[in-house]
């Protein structure tokens, strides 16, 4: 696939024709993306007294409550969990299955191995005596290779939870399409009718026109430094969907009795949770061009991408194998030095808490390891991939991603 004819000038042009195509390809979905919050910011009725924030045990905090209810008009829920007091996606994601589930009961991952932080959570790896499976929940994953069919035939009628995950995380898996998202719903349903179904949606809001809730999950879970926060929440995480569910994990985030009605946001953090979901279809639309610049600029220089340039996307990753780990620091290195925020820095390999393998990563970031900046990481483990998501503006990645190409080029000579 090595294209080694192909002049830098050419590799530009053909990557700027690929954004130009994909622009053109997405304009209902980024339509319908930003009227559907629009609309709800209007229904929900949202004004200058929704930023107010609150201190202290935060009773009564209006504008709190209308962010829940602004996430769950947007995303198809009943009821939503929006709180900045969630650490991460991990911590979120963690309390809406210890919420959802207690001791005897059975979590299948549907789409095998879940996000690399989540097997310390469910405690596939490890002892932490609060792992999922420490705590004598019944764990069981179901490869994602195999057909729908399969899947099926594998999954235990009596499974509490299914768990599937829309993005691809740190593997070199594809992501899922809303529609094939939609037939496994459909599926575990029919199979197992009282099965509660989560969604792991990290990366994957307002990148398609459908959110899994529209599509029948029962719940979804994501972080507010990836796609919703529009690059402006400054940290958080939140839970959608079925009341009863949202509430289960309500008590579980704050504690049983108190559930949802106490936790104070400070003003200045209110609004910057409105204004970042406001903006973040928009966000999400630059991150997905830099994503198709950087897959048709990488596979034209010969490197394995996924998705490929011209593929359906349904999340904001881009994968690129190297096969080489000294090729995958010296491309995050790059990134770094053309991020805003400590450009000087040069980042190294190093053992992040949660991960198996060492990780490396790029995050010039204003919000410290947002990845809806432009941020670039990757486990060392063979085949050396990076996932590269992310940026406020399509115009900043390319100028990083022009620095990758030169490197790249002057290496060949
Ligand atoms: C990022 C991510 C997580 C975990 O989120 P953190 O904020 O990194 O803890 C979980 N699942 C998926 C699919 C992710 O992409």
């Amino acid at each position: 696939m090595t294209k080694g004819t192909l002049s830098k000038e050419e590799i530009i042009e053909r990557a700027l024709a690929k954004v130009s195509l994909f622009t053109q390809k997405r304009k209902k979905t980024s339509l319908a993306n930003h009227d559907k919050v629009l609309r709800a910011f209007q229904d929900c009725r949202i004004d200058q007294a929704s930023f107010a924030g609150s201190s202290g045990y935060g009773y009564g905090d209006h504008g709190r409550d209308q962010l829940d209810q602004l996430f769950a008009q947007v995303f198809g829920g009943e009821d939503a969990l929006v709180r900045s007091q969630f650490l991460s996606g991990t911590h979120t994601l963690s309390v809406a299955l210890s919420g959802l589930l207690s001791p005897a009961k059975r979590l299948v991952s549907f789409t095998g191995p879940p996000y690399d932080t989540l097997r310390q959570v469910i405690g596939s790896q490890g002892q932490d005596p609060h792992s999922l499976i420490s705590w004598g929940i019944d764990y069981e994953e179901i490869d994602l290779a195999l057909s729908l069919e399969d899947k099926i035939k594998k999954l235990r009628p009596d499974v509490d939870l299914v768990l599937l995950q829309r993005s691809r995380g740190y593997d070199i898996r594809p992501s899922l399409t809303t529609k094939e998202l939609g037939q496994m719903i459909s599926a575990v349903r029919t199979k197992a009718p009282q099965a509660t179904i989560l969604v792991d949606n990290c990366y994957g809001e307002f990148v398609e026109e459908k959110e899994p809730l529209e599509l029948g999950a029962d719940i979804i879970v994501g972080s507010l430094i990836k796609n919703p926060g529009g690059g402006l929440a400054t940290s958080g995480g939140y839970v959608c969907g079925r009341k009863d569910l949202v509430e289960k994990i309500s008590s579980r985030f704050s504690a049983p009795g108190i559930g949802k009605e106490v936790g104070a946001v400070e003003g200045s953090q209110l609004r910057l949770l409105y204004q970042g979901f406001y903006l973040a279809p928009h966000m999400v639309g630059e991150a997905l061009k830099g994503a198709v610049y950087l897959a048709s600029m990488m596979e034209d220089l010969g490197y394995q991408v996924s998705p490929g340039p011209e593929d359906t996307r349904t999340d904001t990753v881009q994968a690129i194998s190297f096969d080489d780990p000294q090729a995958l620091v010296s491309f995050v290195q790059t990134i770094q030095a053309n991020s805003p925020v400590d450009a000087y820095a040069k980042p190294l390999p190093w053992p992040m808490p949660g991960y198996e393998d060492q990780v490396i990563m790029a995050a010039g970031t204003f919000v410290a390891g947002a990845t809806s900046e432009l941020t670039a990481d990757g486990p060392l483990r063979a085949p050396y991939t990076v996932f590269v998501q992310g940026g406020l503006s399509f115009d900043y990645n390319k100028l990083a991603m022009d620095q990758i190409l030169d490197k790249l080029f002057i290496q060949r000579r």
